[in-house]
């Protein structure tokens, strides 16, 4: 076994004006994740408020009557891909429509909608269905970039869901990226021995207390997270999501419904995804997968990155990853 689980436990002392200036001693955690060794620091339970929560039927309604991506508007106002690389200059399954991005984030840059009828979707109405029809329009759209210009073999596909992730447009969708070179958290992924990603997996397995699901997609609640109540899925065997069999993408989307619905339960509305692909058939590279859930904070309606997230790449949480996983142990054993 060649990873780590390391953590450190420290202790903040100090004259406490909430009672009587006593001496007060407060643990907080730092961990190191296993395959990255990015680190996080855990804070007691209760440190950081509740997740604001949206009007988001308000929302909704403000922004129906311009949104591109709703009913008639999607065939007339989202581009279409040139016929060398989809016949019908669109992909489709079921509901879920996929084209190009009007804004160039890749060289081959992507966006699909859950479907054109659905502009309001909160995160626990994700079904399983819809989300795995929505990750079959993107492996459709990778396997036909990758075959019309195989350079651009690192593919992603990724989600900003509603304002705090990020999100410019509210009718949700996913994101597809596919470029001649890796993302920086791509490049520090595909640099991890395989074993060593393996061995993670196993090691968490055979500890359980934050192993969620096991199958063609293992999932874990991260041991050191990246932001709130990050899980993680492996699909061992595939290394590129063009490489994804259908019923892979149906367990994946199964899984990333599932664990939605914790998030919405634990009062979270927004999440980022991330499917992070390697060139096609690389050696034992195992297609990752990280999900975190988005807020705002507080009256103010703080955003949930600090300096610490954005600049020294250590996520502050008070989200215990052996909580999320319990919760999430219960919400994928009923789906
Ligand atoms: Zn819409």
């Amino acid at each position: 076994m060649g990873v780590e689980l390391r953590r450190e436990q420290l202790v903040a002392e100090l004259l406490d004006p909430r009672n009587g200036f006593e001496r007060t001693r407060l643990p907080l955690e730092v961990r190191w994740d296993p395959l990255t060794g990015q680190s996080c620091r855990l804070l007691p339970a209760g440190s950081i408020p509740a997740p604001a929560r949206h009007d988001l039927a308000r929302l909704a309604e403000q922004s129906r009557d311009a949104c591109p991506f709703c009913g008639d508007r999607l065939d007339r106002e989202t581009p279409r891909f040139p016929a060398e690389v989809c016949e019908e200059g669109r992909f489709r399954s079921g509901e879920a429509v996929l084209f190009p991005n009007l804004v160039p984030y890749a060289k081959w840059s992507s966006v699909s909608v859950y479907s054109a009828d659905r502009h309001l979707l909160p995160i626990d109405e994700l079904s399983p269905s819809l989300v795995a029809d929505n990750l079959e329009t993107q492996v459709r759209f990778a396997a036909a970039v990758l075959s019309h210009d195989p350079s651009s073999s690192w593919v992603s596909i990724n989600a900003n869901h509603l304002p705090p992730s990020g999100s410019s447009v509210f009718h949700p969708h996913l994101q597809g990226s596919a470029n001649p070179m890796a993302t920086t958290m791509q490049r520090l992924l595909a640099g991890v021995d395989p074993a060593d990603v393996r061995a993670y997996v196993e090691t968490e397995r055979e500890r359980g207390e934050r192993f969620i699901a096991g199958g063609a997609v293992e999932w874990l609640a991260a041991f050191a997270p990246l932001g709130p109540a990050e899980l993680r899925a492996f699909v061992f065997g595939a290394a590129s999501p063009a490489e994804l069999r259908a019923d892979v993408v149906r367990e994946l989307a199964e899984g990333i419904s599932a664990g939605l619905r914790v998030y919405a339960g634990l009062g979270f509305e927004s999440f980022n995804l991330a499917l992070y692909g390697a060139p096609p058939a690389t050696p034992g590279y195992a297609l990752s997968l990280r999900l975190v859930a988005r807020a705002y904070y507080g009256p103010a309606r703080r955003s949930d990155a600090m300096w610490s997230e954005r600049l020294h790449w250590e996520s502050a949480t008070d989200l215990a990853p052996e909580h999320l996983a319990d919760l999430a142990r219960a919400g994928f054993a009923n789906p």
